[in-house]
């Protein structure tokens, strides 16, 4: 069982996508903020993250630029999810790191889609953004 990180501040948005996840078959567990990202991810490292890109402590952006810094996480796959439909949020997100992007609300096939792409490529080389 394929197991994700979700890091969203919204307790709402957390736990319809969670749920919506958990019925998919994945395991789920989450944070908050990007502090408690980096201390989860690193603590017991998912095999994928999603992550709200608008969060408190630490942003989406900067969680991501510090995760992909740290050897133990940076291979970990992780998905932007950003509210903002905007033309530079793409770019934005492949500079912070992130592996693939999703805007909200979010379609749960494509995200599953998205998240499955990942996992079986998880260990290629080069970014799939
Ligand atoms: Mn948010």
């Amino acid at each position: 069982m394929s197991r994700i990180l979700l890091v969203e501040d919204n307790e709402m948005n957390r736990d319809m996508l969670s749920r919506r996840l958990m019925r998919k078959g994945y395991e789920v567990s989450m944070a908050e903020d990007g502090q408690q990202a980096i201390d989860a991810a690193r603590q017991n490292p998912p095999d994928i993250i999603l992550m709200d890109m608008s969060l408190p402590v630490i942003d989406g952006w900067e969680a991501t630029r510090l995760l992909k810094q740290f050897p133990d996480t940076a291979p970990i796959p992780v998905v932007a999810l950003t509210a903002h439909a905007l033309s530079d949020d793409r770019e934005k997100a492949a500079r912070a790191g992130c592996d693939a992007y999703e805007t909200k609300p979010i379609d749960l096939p494509r995200l599953v889609a998205t998240i499955e792409r990942l996992l079986a490529s998880r260990g290629a080389p080069g970014g799939t953004l």
